[in-house]
């Protein structure tokens, strides 16, 4: 019936209590699928650290995601997407006072502030990520275009370490900002960037390393639908893909969930090559391993099943082969996913 995510609630949120005691400042960012909790969830949690930890500021990804933050947190809502008069002029939500936008030109800062004249903004500069920012030769511009509304500074960084000298040149070159905030700088780095410059708040923006930063505390499980007996050479399936003797399992949790689906990685190690292109091979000869497996307690050992083809939009066809003890219908299956591009049918915080 369902694939479902459950958190162990008391060992996610001690680590989410702890992650934020360690990062003052720290900005949560709930955007996308939510981190694979849905926003709802994660808003909710935005709230509990808001009342016990200070928690007074958020970050979502675009406009769109900004008026159910706004309805669910208490305090101030950072968007990401650098605000465009073309697409968000119109929008409603542009005046919301506890709104924080995000700017990259002095025209895009006037322009907001012509329809909405006490808005917040930060200010952000293009770094080595290249994506949005203002170029540094036009940053004291954008900051004095700003004025009194300024919240700060932000820098987007690429993933990785090796960020401070990056970080440190636009600090020296704009001492007059006294908040910076910061994505992907690791903590030693912050830890590094704090001391050299003490008078400066330097604020880091989290999603991964927050919400899925305890994977322990988090587990998939999937409904098994139904389980039939095969013999060696039957066809299941739309493409009548044939299988060895053992069992047909149907497990909930298909493309619709995002389930073997990932994100494209950059693929860069050998390893990481070799292991693409072994798939790859046993995928053109019709095997692909699926993430699914018969959960410890039912074998001894967790044992990963393979598909019998791609998986299908609400449901992927598993088998077990003959050597392996079948679950029964209202089993359920662990699932390896990645969170972030993962739809669960519900998510059980216990
Ligand atoms: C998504 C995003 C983040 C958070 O990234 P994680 O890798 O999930 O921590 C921070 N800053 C910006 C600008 C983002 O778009």
């Amino acid at each position: 019936m369902s694939i479902v995510l459950h958190v162990d609630g008391d060992r996610w949120r001690a680590h989410l209590d702890r992650t934020v005691a360690a990062n003052p400042g720290l900005v949560p960012v709930v955007k996308g699928n939510g981190y694979g909790f849905g926003a709802p969830v994660l808003t909710g949690e935005c709230e509990r650290l808001a009342g016990q930890a200070g928690v007074a500021l958020i970050a979502v990804g675009t406009y769109r995601e900004a008026g159910p933050a706004l309805a669910a947190f208490s305090a101030d809502v950072l968007v990401l997407e650098p605000y465009r008069p073309t697409l968000h002029g119109d929008l409603a939500v542009l005046s919301e006072p506890a709104l924080v936008h995000t700017v990259t030109s002095v025209a895009d800062v006037l322009d907001l502030h012509s329809r909405a004249p006490g808005a917040r903004l930060v200010a952000e500069g293009l770094t080595s990520m290249n994506r949005h920012g203002c170029r540094v030769e036009d940053y004291a511009d954008l900051v004095t275009a700003v004025g009194s509304h300024l919240v700060g500074g932000t820098l987007h960084l690429p993933l990785g370490s090796g960020h401070q000298a990056e970080v440190s040149a636009w600090l020296t070159r704009f001492p007059t900002l006294s908040t910076w905030f910061l994505s992907h700088v690791s903590p030693d780095e912050l830890g590094r960037l704090r001391t050299a410059y003490p008078g400066v708040a330097l604020r880091p923006r989290v999603g991964t390393a927050l919400w899925l930063g305890e994977p322990a505390a988090l587990t998939v499980r999937a409904d098994v639908l139904d389980v039939r007996a095969v013999a060696a050479g039957s066809h299941a399936g739309y493409r009548g893909r044939s299988m060895g003797a053992g069992h047909l399992v149907v497990v909930s949790g298909g493309t619709a969930h995002g389930v073997a689906m990932e994100a494209p990685s950059a693929v860069s190690s050998l390893r990481q090559r070799a292991i693409v292109l072994a798939e790859g091979a046993l995928e053109a000869a019709g095997r692909v391993r699926s993430p699914f497996s018969l959960p410890t307690s039912t074998t001894g050992a967790s044992t990963s099943l393979w598909f019998v083809e791609p998986p299908h939009m609400q449901v992927s066809l598993v088998h077990v082969p003959q050597s392996t003890i079948p679950p029964a219908i209202g089993d359920q299956l662990d699932v390896r996913v990645r969170l972030t591009t993962f739809w669960a049918d519900d998510v059980v915080l216990t």
